[in-house]
């Protein structure tokens, strides 16, 4: 037999599963993590479930994967039965009580009723450059990939774990792993665990095109926000692998309860790779009030929150500094007013340049300090003496108002009393500090990266 990781001959098969080879203890170890995934679960698959049928063939199965279930099995890779029926691969097990035969469709999801496939098959081995003796087959589903620029299919928890991010395209819905050497399923073989590692091998280079689309684009579409939330270190690493460089210098608004929990400062200072989610979310535009002062910045919460195994009142959590960066500039009855959308501003949030200036925390700050203590309580006097006004009168007055007060001058007045007061008051870190209209573009060093596509 042949060894899994560096092909050389004479090599002694996994005692445990029987199922993979190698040369030298070198070689075992470097396997150990992938091959620790699933060895102990084949033989106990096999005897647990002995082939329902003589057709069937043993597959390696993705499921989409969540971190929504407490069963942890749903985030890892697992053996299944499969068979080739209609054109189709269907799941096969044997009901435990009356032994009756049960198909499924592995493609089958809940907004998938009929799923049609797409079948990809690889004939080398990435890592050792060789033919493979059996080609592997990587069974998906083809509808939907990309609607009007959105996805029906989510991006594959499972296979991203196993991977921990190290995967060059993002592949979504279920996937299944099984080998074949005949075009149609005639002539199938049991997966190895051999096998396993070939396909682990081609996750973390293929690049190709036509199916699976490049992580980048996926991080630039939002795709991963259940990642984001729930595994926050493999977030960090897929934006640290796919989200590009160099990087943009952003800020962190913390909540209260960062600062209760975690004696966090009020602003933190980021890096942002260009590929950022925060740069392709639809849903997310531009405070309104920072598009007046030609300062425009995106405000984005961050979905992990470090203390969120805590039992925490909401009103601890809220971040009134943020809210201050929505006071209503734009629609009339609520002008004027703080933020209050139908879902409340609490969490922790990322502020970025619209344009991927960098940003400083005391520039930041400053935004914050400029809504907060000197536009919302002159909007609020203004709202009072406009009672009883006629909606034209109210309406040309508040035009007035925001052309007087709310201008890229007005806040570069602002910003620098605001630094000269800091530095009066001794705070020696506002002494360099310069004004965020005098940031230099690096959006020019960014060069050739493809940032709008
Ligand atoms: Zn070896
Ligand atoms: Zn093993």
């Amino acid at each position: 037999m042949r060894c899994a990781v560096c092909n050389a001959g004479d090599a002694k098969s996994c005692s445990t599963c029987e199922s993979i080879a190698y040369c030298s203890a070198e070689c075992k170890k470097d396997d150990e993590r992938i091959h620790g995934i699933l060895c102990e679960d084949l033989p106990a698959f096999l005897a647990k479930f002995p082939r329902p049928i003589p057709k069937a063939t043993l597959a390696i199965f993705f499921s989409r994967g969540t971190y929504l279930s407490r069963d942890s099995s749903k985030k890892k890779p697992e053996f299944i039965w499969m068979e080739f029926l209609h054109n189709k691969l269907m799941r096969v097990e044997k009901d435990g009580l009356t032994g009756a035969l049960i198909r499924t469709d592995v493609l089958k999801g809940e907004f998938h009723p009929e799923p049609s496939s797409e079948t990809f098959r690889i004939y080398r081995d990435c890592s050792k450059m060789g033919d493979i003796e059996y080609p592997l087959c990587l069974y998906m589903r083809n509808d939907g990939w990309m609607r009007d620029g959105t996805f029906t299919s989510f991006p594959n928890i499972c296979l991203l774990e196993t991977t921990q991010g190290d995967q060059k395209q993002l592949w979504l819905g279920p996937l299944l792993i099984y080998s074949d050497f005949s075009p149609r399923g005639s002539r199938l073989r049991d997966i190895t665990m051999n096998d396993f590692r070939i396909f682990m091998d081609f996750c973390k280079v293929y690049q190709g095109t036509g199916i699976g689309v490049r992580m980048s684009i996926h991080l630039k579409r939002d795709m991963l926000l259940e990642i984001e939330a729930y595994n926050p270190s493999l977030f960090e690493s897929l934006l640290d692998n796919y989200g590009g460089s160099p990087k943009i210098k952003g800020v962190e608004i913390t909540c209260e309860a960062d600062a209760e929990e975690l004696g966090c400062e009020k602003f933190i200072a980021v890096e942002t790779p260009p590929f950022h989610p925060i740069f392709n979310d639809y849903t997310i535009e531009p405070a309104e009030i920072t598009k007046l002062i030609e300062l425009p910045l995106l405000v984005r919460q961050v979905y992990h929150m470090p203390w969120k195994q805590k039992t925490i009142w909401q009103a601890a959590i809220k971040n009134p500094e943020v809210e201050a960066l929505y006071v209503n500039v734009g629609v009339c009855y609520t002008w004027g007013l703080k933020y209050f959308g139908e879902i409340p501003i609490c969490g922790r949030y990322l502020v970025i340049r619209e344009d991927r200036k960098n940003i400083t925390p005391h520039q930041v700050e400053a935004v914050v300090a400029f809504c907060k203590c000197e536009i919302y309580p002159k909007m609020s006097s203004e709202r009072r003496r406009l009672i009883g006004k006629t909606k034209e009168q109210k309406r040309e007055a508040r035009e007035i108002f925001l052309s007087d007060n709310v201008s890229r001058i007005k806040f570069e007045e602002f910003f620098s009393k605001f630094k000269s007061d800091k530095v009066q008051s001794g705070d020696d870190s506002w002494q360099n500090e310069c004004s965020p209209y005098e940031v230099q573009d690096i959006a020019e060093s960014l060069g050739q990266l493809e940032l709008n596509d």
